[in-house]
């Protein structure tokens, strides 16, 4: 089998890999337990020495990987940038942080000394998605890696290149052998390692299916695992907010990697005082967006990732107009490249799939509400639960709110933004699990407790 990346700009062919098979990938995981057994024996200071050098080499070929960014899924370049300096970020944090998080816990009991203690499971699977493909892998692996465990990589395959430049970081800095690697494999032979019991955790960043089906062999193989998958962020605008501040972000919130992210807000929820205001503001932001070459970076809205995403899209769009909506389009139109342009649908109503199911790409949906109340049974009535955003001039107010809306994440005043400090994850059909912060390292070790009589 082969694994191809294309520039969803040029519809060009950037690369194409075979495929490891099944017996690659077992000879492998050999190697990846043999370097385990070192690896996971250094001081966690050591570890995170390396993890800073990881740091060095994103910032030194930051341009690079930015490239390869977007040229493989279409993001604007300024946002593929930022995307690398985010990971350097991590680094940063869990370089100055790791070795404190991961500190014995003495616990008062009877007996002499009793404690808790942390070490590393082993090899963990990542198994990551496409739209923020350093990121996403990064936020994975960097913690893992200072708890001690090695890691593989099956990216989606869409993404071959960044997969294996990824691999090339981690190396670059110095990390020994087989501690990371990056495995040019389809779905089905990660599936099967897992249910063959190679490996010791699984990481998945992705759609509720796989999330399911990864869930089910994890399940099945009792091994330990994390589920970030899909979300539907409600964007809540309540009467006393600051309308144009709140349209502004929410045009970003929305637009931002070309509406790809788990955490884009997806459902605008304004109530009816403000929403002719609200709808306004938003779509003189709109009109600011600059759809084109990915590549440039003036650049706001690039093409989708992939070919078919445009039909879903359209046949989200299709379901709305049929329904009553009447979709306004912005943004320049181009005949080449996988483009589709920003959209606002206003008066969207619950019955319709721009609402009701995930949209991942450039369309926003703006509700209109009675009040705080139906804001909030329309934030919950999805079967995601990720992040939510909430504006209002009353923080008080907001904070209250915030405790009734089920997710993992939610933001008064903002954007809901993934930070190396602070857990990230979702509830319902969002996920299981948590990444980054303390939180975040703690998912794949064995919490040893220790009792000394
Ligand atoms: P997919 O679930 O299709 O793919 C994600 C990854 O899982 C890819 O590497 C894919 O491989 C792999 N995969 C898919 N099915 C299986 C399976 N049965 N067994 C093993 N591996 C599998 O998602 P998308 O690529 O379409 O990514 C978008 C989705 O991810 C959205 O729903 C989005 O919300 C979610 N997401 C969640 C985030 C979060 O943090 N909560 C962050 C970013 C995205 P292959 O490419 O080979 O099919």
């Amino acid at each position: 089998m082969k694994i191809k990346s294309i520039d969803p700009y040029t519809e060009e062919v950037n690369w194409t890999y075979d495929a490891l098979s099944f017996g690659d990938c077992e000879d492998q995981i050999e190697k990846s337990r043999a370097a385990f057994l070192k690896w996971g024996s250094l001081s966690v200071k050591e570890r995170t020495a390396y993890i800073s050098r990881v740091a060095e080499i994103l910032r030194q070929n930051r341009r690079i990987y930015a490239g390869i960014i977007t040229k493989e899924m279409g993001k604007p370049v300024r946002q593929s940038l930022a995307e690398i300096e985010k990971c350097a970020w991590l680094c940063d944090y869990y370089a100055e942080n790791a070795a404190g998080f991961l500190e014995d816990e003495l616990v008062e009991t009877e007996a002499e000394k009793s404690y808790v203690t942390f070490e590393p499971l082993g090899v963990i699977l990542g198994i990551m998605p496409w739209n923020f493909p350093f990121w996403q892998t990064f936020r994975f692996a960097v913690p893992t890696l200072i708890a001690g465990n090695v890691c593989l990589l099956k990216h989606a395959s869409n993404v071959p290149g960044s997969a294996l430049e990824i691999e090339k970081v981690f190396t670059g800095a110095g990390l020994p052998q087989d501690v990371f690697k990056s495995l040019l494999i389809d779905s089905r032979t990660a599936m099967e390692i897992i249910d063959e019991d190679l490996v010791d955790g699984i990481s998945l960043t992705g759609s509720v299916r796989a999330g399911s089906e990864i869930g089910e062999l994890a399940g099945r193989t009792i091994k330990p695992f994390v589920l970030e998958l899909g979300g539907s962020d409600p964007f809540i605008v309540l009467e006393d907010a600051d309308i144009d501040r709140a349209a502004e972000v929410g045009v970003r919130a929305r637009f931002i990697n070309t509406g790809q992210s788990c955490i884009a807000a997806k459902r605008f929820i304004v109530v009816e005082d403000v929403v002719v205001d609200f709808i306004e503001a938003f779509e003189l932001h709109m009109q600011e967006l600059k759809v084109g070459d990915p590549m440039d970076e003036e650049t706001d809205i690039g093409p989708v990732a992939k070919k078919e995403f445009i039909d879903s899209l359209e046949r989200v769009l299709k379901d709305a107009k049929k329904k009553g909506a009447e979709p306004r389009v912005y943004g320049e139109e181009h005949k080449k490249g996988f483009f589709f342009r920003p959209t606002i649908v206003p008066a969207a109503s619950t019955d319709m799939k721009v609402l009701n199911m995930e949209v991942f790409g450039p369309i926003a949906p703006v509700v209109m509400v009675k009040d705080e109340d139906e804001a909030v049974k329309i934030a919950n009535s999805t079967d995601f639960g990720l992040g939510a955003e909430i504006w209002s001039a009353d923080l008080k107010r907001a904070e209250h709110l915030a405790k009734r809306i089920k997710s993992g994440f939610v933001t008064i005043n903002g954007r809901v933004k993934s930070d190396p400090r602070l857990p990230f994850g979702g509830v319902k059909k969002s996920g299981i699990g948590r990444e980054l912060s303390h939180y975040g390292l703690k998912e794949f070790v064995n919490i040893k407790t220790v009792v000394i009589n």
